[in-house]
């Protein structure tokens, strides 16, 4: 049994259901509201599927007014949110809770503006990753960010993970191309952050907004750059005996001042079960498998996969295919994006861990991870944004196997914590959610969390957005710093502590 404890439900709260439903009916009136056991069960959890709750109430708003008036409806009468995109978390960040709305986004899916001139487009929240690309590409242009779920994954969504992919090596993550948002507060005010333009005055609040996990506001609207497409891009497929050869040779090529458009790896067990999946032509005698690719004009791409082969072939690749024209480019790439899928036929359940360490660790944690399987006994398949030391091991198990849940959950959280001990973070770009938020201090002492804790209490002093995400406990505001137990007695014990 997975040993996750989430803040008590509210009895007041529950016993106020009928009340709120009515209430919200009249704000987001027709199917805005779902409150039905059997309809809400579409909701009941994200991509970490191990977790499951089905939630107070669903609403699915169509304005920034309905928005608006349904949190500051919840502010003033104490109920809780959860915002949710299209729930593909791997963290669990849109886990609904018993007491509270889960807000979905996914009506807001307009792209109200595309500047070509400027370089950017305005878009509602609930918009796919990849609908920003497939309105613009007609014009030779992209949205470069590129998680691996982008088919389905909401730019509200990404925004509030500051997510990654493939190109965001080069490209940046979303942070890097959001320039703009509009928000709600809790208390239903809309604040505008940043625009088309390059610098902010004041504080960076789009910068804070950006991996906040909606924890501070909802997201309403976002302005992204789009990049015109690089005219060549061509791909390296590059097989090592050993994890610890394709280490080398990532980081030898990052030190000899290439910038690669992506930089993947992956080891023998993800390699075989991407291979089987979709037949991309991977070797199978290998250990590791790079996938890396250059892009811009086609001169200096030619000159780029020159200088990678050689340094690969340095390194001690065993085998190394360029790809000859786009088909085999997509070919090389369908076998590493469909890695997920591909694991999930290998094992009835799996958890996919999200740790960043720096890049010359990796062998090191390689082996810290060979170790870690043999004393769980659990199989662990690895696939990596290797160029921006972002590992995802894929821990499989089988959930039908009592206590193998918490046994792969805590397996998780030792290579979180060997991440982090290497010099590493937590989370690469799945976020903390409810996943690793009891982890949060292995990485951040007492002080530096309650310096976190008090910039959400400055957005939502009352902790309504989102509660039991992210941070371990929750504080009283005020509080904040100045707990003192008195003979065993807690102040406050109404605040939930978990
Ligand atoms: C197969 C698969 C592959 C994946 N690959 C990648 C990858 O390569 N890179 C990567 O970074 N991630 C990846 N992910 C994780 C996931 O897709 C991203 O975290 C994504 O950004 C979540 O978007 P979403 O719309 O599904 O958000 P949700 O899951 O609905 O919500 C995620 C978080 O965002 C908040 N949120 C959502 N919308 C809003 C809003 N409008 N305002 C405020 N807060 C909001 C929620 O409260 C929650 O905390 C993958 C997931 C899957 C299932």
């Amino acid at each position: 049994m997975s040993g996750l404890l989430m803040p008590k439900a509210d009895d007041a709260t529950m016993a106020r259901r009928e009340a709120i439903i009515a209430a919200l009916k009249t704000i987001v009136p027709g199917e805005g509201v779902v409150d039905a056991t059997n309809a809400m069960r579409v909701f009941e959890s994200d991509a970490l599927t191990a977790y499951r709750q089905l939630p107070l109430v669903v609403v699915l708003p169509q304005t920034v007014a309905q928005v608006s008036q349904v949190l500051k409806y919840c502010h003033e009468n104490n109920v809780k949110v959860v915002p949710r995109g299209s729930g593909t978390s791997l963290s669990g960040g849109a886990l609904p809770l018993e007491d509270a709305v889960l807000l979905v986004m996914s009506r807001f899916n307009q792209i109200l503006e595309i500047d070509y001139p400027n370089r950017v487009a305005v878009v509602q929240p609930g918009v796919t990753n990849l609908g920003i690309t497939k309105a613009v590409e007609h014009e030779g242009f992209y949205y470069a960010p590129d998680p691996s779920s982008q088919i389905a994954c909401s730019i509200g969504g990404n925004v509030a993970e500051n997510s990654g992919g493939v190109h965001c090596l080069k490209y940046g993550l979303t942070a890097n191309n959001v320039l703009g948002l509009e928000m709600v507060l809790i208390s239903g005010e809309v604040i505008r952050l940043g625009g088309k333009h390059l610098d902010t005055e004041g504080y960076d609040l789009l910068g804070l907004m950006t991996g906040s996990e909606g924890l501070l506001g909802v997201v309403t609207e976002v302005t992204v750059r789009i990049l015109q497409k690089p005219t060549t891009a061509r791909a390296l497929m590059v097989g090592f005996p050993t994890s610890e050869q394709a280490g080398k040779c990532v980081a030898d090529i990052i030190a000899a001042g290439i910038i690669p458009g992506g930089m993947e790896m992956m080891d023998r067990p993800a390699i075989h079960a991407a291979e089987d999946f979709v037949h991309a032509g991977y070797p199978l005698e290998v250990e590791a498998l790079l996938i890396i690719e250059l892009d811009g004009p086609s001169v200096e791409v030619d000159h780029l996969i020159n200088m990678v082969e050689t340094i690969a072939r340095e390194n001690g690749a065993s085998t190394c295919v360029v790809s000859q024209n786009e088909e085999e480019r997509m070919v090389f790439w369908a076998g590493r994006k469909a890695a997920f899928p591909a694991v999930g036929r290998i094992s009835p359940d799996y958890l996919c861990m999200d740790g960043t360490i720096p890049r010359k660790e990796l062998p090191k944690v390689l082996a810290g991870m060979r170790r870690l399987s043999e004393t769980y006994g659990l199989r662990v398949a690895n696939v990596f944004h290797a160029g921006d030391g972002n590992l995802h091991p894929l821990i499989l198990y089988d959930a039908n196997v009592p206590e193998e849940l918490a046994k792969a959950e805590a397996f998780g959280a030792d290579i979180l914590r060997l991440c982090v001990e290497v010099g590493g973070v937590l989370t690469g770009e799945h976020g903390v959610g409810v996943e690793k938020r009891d982890l949060m201090p292995v990485m951040f002492n007492d002080v530096d969390l309650n310096q976190q804790i008090r910039v959400k209490c400055a957005f939502d002093e009352k902790h309504l957005l989102n509660p039991g995400k992210v941070f371990p406990q929750l504080h009283r505001c005020a509080e904040l710093g100045r707990m003192h137990v008195h003979r065993g007695k807690l102040p406050f014990p109404d605040i939930p502590r978990f």
